[in-house]
Order: structure tokens, then C-alpha cells, then sequence
């Protein structure tokens, strides 16, 4: 491993707990191309004298950064103060590049050698964040290091400001789910380095990605000063497909771009903090978010009804959001047309001509509405079939349509069929929202798109209908987003086969 100091650090942290382990854990980090690793000495049992340390440092490659993490710094080393660093000091001499000392060591106990002083708070973004770096700045040590919990991206954001304050070399990490953009995009800003896993039961600290997720998913290699941020903004968010995609396709289309998951808790308090945090730090280059459950109707207040798409507007929902340079913001939703393309490509027909065509729409949910709001713009006559009768006659009377409960399903006369209901949605791979495939059925549309061939376009399929799965509108809505951020158009393909790889994956 050739540590390059102009180059943010893909450093692995080592967790065996053996000697071998770790020089078997470094062989793997070589391989998947780390530029360091992180030796955490406290994880060996029993823990190492300082002749073992130094045994095991002299054995890794060049480049290691011993650490010996007490238990009051969230840590295993439970030993004596003056056994843990005498160990640091034992790998120091052995050629470790680094040693991380904690910033509350004092600075007459350290030992020789070039210190990473770090602080770590493991509950919470401390409110003194910027004096503690500032207290960091002014030690004598090589790098700095600070690392707390992030109770929202808005918190880490927080880290990159603590990078671009420092004047020595810095490492800022917000640690949990929601502070994972920081360590992804620590390369943009300029930080001394991230730290990665090599699998998710080898994590060293809450939140920390897979080494093979930063390089692979969000392309680490690719992030300099220049990549211009993008995002999905969810609640969970841990399993949405959309950095996948849309780093493939900035990867496939040489967009200099990257795509990260935003874990914002539920109300529009945390969803403004971030959007605030974000506008009010133009150098982030932030010009995309995707935004899904539940944060939709947050996005149109936040961006505001004159900026949105009127159907956006009337649907109540934006999930993608565009910024200019400048920081003027611009609300989209590309659902309602996501949808309405995949069925009019199916059928060869253009979006007018749905007019006066009957669709049955089952379901009056957060899918439901978008497409019954695109169904009534472009005029077709809907009937909404909906569980709860209630909901669905209210979606009905705001759009012109028809609502009835699901027992009329059996007397339906549409000639278009569109299931927006979870009902043959994975797990439950049996349902089917429809018994039979009436007559004057002749499209089948189900959203769903997790299986692709639901069991409902399976009894179409072999009733001769023409189907069309929920995976054409969930690609039709990731292409939109990525031709209204870029301008460029989206390499559709590349995108589906993501897609198609994860579901069969
Ligand atoms: P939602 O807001 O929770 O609405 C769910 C709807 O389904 C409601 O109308 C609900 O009826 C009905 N429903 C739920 N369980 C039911 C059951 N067991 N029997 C009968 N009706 C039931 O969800 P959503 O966001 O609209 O999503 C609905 C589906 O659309 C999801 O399964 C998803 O696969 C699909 N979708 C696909 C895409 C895509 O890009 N392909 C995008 C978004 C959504 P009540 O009103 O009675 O509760």
C-alpha cells in the first residue's frame, strides 16, 4: 500500500483479534485497494504486551495507524493507562506511520511518534463541536481526528465544515446511518481520510461502509473537489436502490457526481434542518435529492408550490428536488409521469391519447393518487377501487374520478387495469389483488416491481393481456431525475440492469 498524501485515505480498519487475523484482514485491504489501515490493537485477545504490538506493526505493510482505543473512548482496551501506552509507544518504534492518541491523554504522557489526536463521542454531536476542533487544531499533533454520533444528515454536515475550518490535516466523521455521507464524501472536502470495513460484521464504529460499498456503489476513486452531490432522502432508507442506480449512471454517462442515502427522521423539522444545512453551504455543490416516504409533502412545503410542477402541486408530493448554483430550488414529481410513460410505451400510444379510455385504479395511496392525479390531466375516465371506501372516494371527488370499495371489483368494465396496492408485493409473492382478469381487460399495469412478474401479471400474461411491470415506472422516474439534474441524457440501460441485478440478486 502506497499512502498518497495529497489523496483522501481509504483506510481499512483491521478488527481481528489475533495477530494473524489482522495480517490475513490487511492482505484482503491490499487487495480491495485501501491506501492505509487502521490496526486496532485493543481488539486482540488477550490484549498484545508492547513487544507483541510491535511485532504484529512490523509485519503489516507501510502506511498503519496503530490505535489502542480505551473502553471510556469507546474502545476494548480495559487495561492500565500506562500499559495501553506503552503498546501505542511499542508500535510507534515498530514503524507504525501513525499512532491515534485521545485528545484528554496529556500531553507529557504521549508517546513519541506522529500522533492522530482524535475525540469520539458516541451519543451525540457535542455543541462545543467547533471549539473542540478548534482545541484540536492547536495541539502539537500530525492529524486531527473527531468523530461523534449524528442524530441527522444535518449533523454531518457539521464534519465538513469541521474539515474546511481545520489548518492540519483533519479526519471528521458523523457516526450512525445518518451520518454515512460524511464518511462517503469525505474525499470532496479534503479530510485526511474515512475509515472502512471490510464486511459489516468487521465495523469498527456505528455506521462505517464496507470497503468494497465506498469504492464499488459510491465510486471513492471518482470524489474530488469538482463531483457535485446528490441524494435520497427517506425514512428507512438503508435499502433503496436509488444510489445504485444513480451512481451507475453518473459513472456510465461521466457525470462527476455522487449519490448518497440521507436518513432523516419522520417531520418536517429534521427534513428543513438538512435542506437549510444544505442551502446555506453552497460549497457543498449540492444539486439533486430524491425524496420518498415520508418526507414527499415535506419537500413541496419546504420548496414551495410556486416552484413545483402544478401537478406536483395537486398531487401534494415532490420526490425530486433540483438546485441551481445560485441555491434556488426547484420541486418535481416524477412518479405521476414515470407511470403514465411506462403504460403509454406498453400500449404504442401517446400520453392524449388516454383520453376517454376507462382504467381501474385499486389502491388510493401515495402511488395511487400520483397516478390518479396524472390519469385526470390527461383525461381518462377512472374508477378507484380502495379497501378503505372512504379514502378512496376522496382521492375521487379531488380528481373527477369514480370510487368504489373492493367488493365491485368483480363488476368492473375498465380496458386498463393499474394495481397500486402492496398486494403480491415480496414477501407475499401469492396475493393477487384481481381473482379473475375481467373481460374488458386488455393492459394489465401492476406497480409493484419487486417480483417483476407479479402473480396478477402472471394470470394476465396468461390471459393473453399485455402487462406491463412496476420496474418500466420505477427506471421511467430514476431517468427522469437524472435528465432534470444533468441536462444529459440518462443511460437507460445501465440503469434498468442495476435494477434487474439487485432484485435477482
Ligand atoms: P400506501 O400509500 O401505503 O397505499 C397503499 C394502498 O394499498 C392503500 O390504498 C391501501 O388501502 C391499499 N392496501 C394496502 N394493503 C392492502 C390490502 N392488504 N388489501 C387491500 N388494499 C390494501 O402505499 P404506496 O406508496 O401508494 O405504494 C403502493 C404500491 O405501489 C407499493 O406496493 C409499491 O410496490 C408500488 N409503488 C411502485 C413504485 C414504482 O416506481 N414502481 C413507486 C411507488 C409505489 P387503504 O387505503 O385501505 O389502506
Amino acid at each position: 500500500m502506497e499512502p498518497q498524501l495529497s489523496k483522501t485515505r481509504l483506510i481499512c480498519t483491521l478488527t481481528g483479534s489475533t495477530a494473524e487475523e489482522m495480517l490475513e484482514q490487511m492482505t484482503l485491504a491490499s487487495a480491495g485497494g485501501c491506501d492505509a489501515v487502521e490496526c486496532r490493537l485493543d481488539y486482540l485477545t488477550p490484549p498484545p504486551s508492547p513487544p507483541q504490538a510491535a511485532e504484529l506493526i512490523s509485519r503489516l505493510d507501510p502506511g498503519v495507524i496503530a490505535t489502542c482505543r480505551p473502553v471510556r473512548e469507546g474502545g476494548r482496551f480495559a487495561g492500565s493507562e500506562s500499559d495501553r501506552l506503552a503498546i501505542l509507544q511499542a508500535a510507534s518504534e515498530a514503524g507504525a506511520e501513525f499512532i491515534d492518541v485521545e485528545a484528554d491523554v496529556p500531553l507529557e504522557d504521549r508517546p513519541e511518534g506522529e500522533i492522530i489526536s482524535s475525540r469520539h463521542d458516541f451519543e451525540k454531536c457535542p455543541i462545543d463541536l467547533t471549539e473542540l476542533a478548534a482545541g484540536l487544531d492547536a495541539s502539537p499533533a500530525a492529524v486531527n481526528k473527531i468523530a461523534f454520533a449524528a442524530k441527522n444528515p444535518s449533523e454531518a454536515l457539521r464534519a465538513f465544515d469541521v474539515v474546511r475550518d481545520s489548518r492540519k490535516p483533519t479526519i471528521a466523521l458523523a457516526m450512525g446511518a445518518e451520518g454515512l455521507l460524511s464518511r462517503i464524501l469525505a474525499g470532496k472536502f479534503g479530510a485526511f481520510g474515512t475509515f472502512a470495513a471490510l464486511s459489516e460484521e468487521l465495523g469498527s464504529a456505528p455506521g462505517q461502509p464496507t470497503v468494497a460499498d465506498l469504492r464499488d456503489l459510491y465510486r471513492w476513486d471518482s470524489i474530488n473537489a469538482d463531483t457535485e452531490l446528490y441524494g435520497v432522502i427517506g425514512c428507512p432508507v438503508g435499502h433503496s436502490m436509488s444510489p445504485a442506480i444513480h451512481n451507475a449512471a453518473f459513472e456510465a454517462a461521466g457525470v462527476n457526481g455522487a449519490y448518497v442515502p440521507l436518513l432523516i427522521p419522520p417531520g418536517c423539522d429534521s427534513f428543513n434542518e438538512f435542506l437549510d444545512g444544505v442551502l446555506s453551504r453552497r460549497w457543498l455543490d449540492w444539486r439533486g435529492l430524491s425524496v420518498t416516504i415520508p418526507h414527499k409533502h415535506n419537500a413541496l412545503e419546504f420548496v414551495g408550490a410556486e416552484n413545483c410542477d402544478p401537478l406536483a402541486v395537486r398531487i401534494g408530493a415532490v420526490n425530486t428536488i433540483t438546485i441551481s448554483p445560485d441555491g434556488t430550488v426547484r420541486g418535481d414529481n416524477t412518479d405521476y409521469a414515470a407511470a403514465i410513460d411506462a403504460l403509454c410505451d406498453a400500449m404504442g400510444i401517446r400520453r392524449d391519447d388516454l383520453a376517454g379510455r376507462k382504467v381501474a385504479v385499486l389502491g388510493a395511496g401515495g402511488a395511487g393518487r400520483a397516478i390518479v392525479a396524472a390519469l385526470a390531466h390527461y383525461r381518462a375516465e377512472t374508477t378507484i377501487y380502495n379497501r378503505t371506501v372512504s379514502r378512496g372516494v376522496k382521492l375521487a371527488d379531488e380528481f373527477g374520478a369514480t370510487a368504489c370499495g373492493l367488493d365491485a371489483l368483480s363488476r368492473m368494465r375498465a380496458e386498463i387495469v393499474i394495481n397500486c396496492t402492496p398486494i403480491g408485493m415480496h414477501p407475499n409473492v401469492g396475493g393477487s389483488p384481481l381473482e379473475r382478469i375481467p373481460e374488458t381487460v386488455r393492459v394489465v399495469f401492476d406497480t409493484i416491481y419487486n417480483p417483476i412478474r407479479t402473480r396478477l401479471l402472471g394470470a394476465a400474461s396468461d390471459a393473453g393481456r399485455q402487462t406491463v411491470s412496476g420496474l418500466e415506472m420505477f427506471v421511467n422516474q430514476a431517468v427522469a431525475q437524472f435528465e432534470t439534474w444533468t441536462d444529459k441524457p440518462a443511460p437507460r440501460e445501465v440503469m434498468r440492469q442495476v435494477v434487474l441485478d439487485r432484485l435477482r440478486g
